[in-house]
């Protein structure tokens, strides 16, 4: 096998046809996934800084793979994404979230967001704005129980990109920018995109009380926000002095370990509970 390959193969080096099989492997595999029924959801609670209550979900794909175990987002999504898979996966992702909120509306639960992630493959579709109001329609989940989750690559990406945030705007839907800070991208696009919320990415949050510097850009960044009209939601709180800074600094929101790991759908219920009186 190894004079074959030698001969073949002579650009690669072992290590390269093994990169390329584990990936072309794990690309066979995640084609299946959805029709294997290996992905799940989990959803991280968020709550409301002021009220200590529970006001939204983020959803977070899962994939479970029968022989494999879990694997990552970090670990296929990229993939997804370079293969386009993203596209079928993502759809799966928005109806099965917004099912699942509209589900919690039925059984009596106060109405709350569905955060969604969304990767610039989907948004660069020529009718992702259409299958976004086909998911809405056939879930019956009002628009502004919807969040839709962008990376600041999204948006420099086109004038078609700009057009279709405002669409959704028109119908309701909350947009944020994820991983906020941590695009390299001007910030004069704040003042032109129809945006709610800001998400404060976890690098910042973690080292609040690291480096003076982190503390410095989270509570620069609530306050600009807070100007422009914006809501800030702050990622991966892990401790109880990163809530009470973040607090103190009238951050709108907070998600993160500390809160709420991911969970499954199963727990949502007790989630309420644990974050509000109802
Ligand atoms: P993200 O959107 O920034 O999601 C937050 C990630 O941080 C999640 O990891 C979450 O479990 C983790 N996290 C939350 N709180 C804490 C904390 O306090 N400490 C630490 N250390 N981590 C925390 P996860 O679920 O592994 O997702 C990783 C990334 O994969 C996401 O980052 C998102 O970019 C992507 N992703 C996940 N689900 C989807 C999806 O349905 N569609 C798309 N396009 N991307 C997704
Ligand atoms: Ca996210
Ligand atoms: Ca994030
Ligand atoms: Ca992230």
């Amino acid at each position: 096998v190894k004079e074959q390959g030698k001969n073949n193969f002579e650009f690669y080096t072992p290590e390269m046809n093994e990169a390329i099989s584990k990936k072309m492997k794990l690309e066979i595999g995640l084609r299946k996934a959805i029709e294997n029924h290996e992905l799940a959801l989990v959803y991280q609670p968020q709550i409301d800084l002021e009220t200590g209550k529970l006001f939204g979900l983020e959803a977070l794909v899962r994939w479970d793979h029968h022989e494999w175990g879990m694997i990552p987002p970090d670990e296929f999504i990229a993939l997804a994404e370079e293969t386009g898979l993203i596209l079928l996966i993502g759809e799966w992702v928005l109806y099965s979230a917004c099912a699942q909120n509209k589900a919690l509306q039925k059984e009596g639960y106060p109405p709350i967001r569905m955060a969604v992630n969304i990767s610039s493959r989907q948004f660069q579709q020529p009718n992702f704005a259409g299958m976004v109001r086909k998911v809405l329609e056939d879930t019956g989940l009002d628009p502004m129980y919807l969040e839709l989750e962008l990376t600041e690559s999204i948006i420099q990406d086109s004038q078609y990109a700009i057009s279709t945030m405002h669409t959704f705007k028109k119908m309701g839907i909350h947009l944020s920018i994820d991983d906020f800070g941590t695009g390299y991208s001007s910030l004069s696009y704040l003042k032109i995109l129809p945006i709610d919320t800001l998400k404060i990415d976890r690098s910042f949050t973690r080292n609040i009380f690291i480096d003076p510097k982190d503390a410095s850009l989270v509570s620069t960044i609530i306050t600009m926000a807070h100007n422009l009209g914006l809501k800030v939601i702050a990622e991966g709180v892990e401790t109880t002095e990163q809530l009470h800074f973040l607090k103190q600094q009238k951050c709108n929101g907070a998600q993160g370990y500390y809160i709420s790991k991911p969970i499954p759908a199963k727990e949502i219920t007790e989630a309420w509970g644990r974050f509000s009186c109802f």
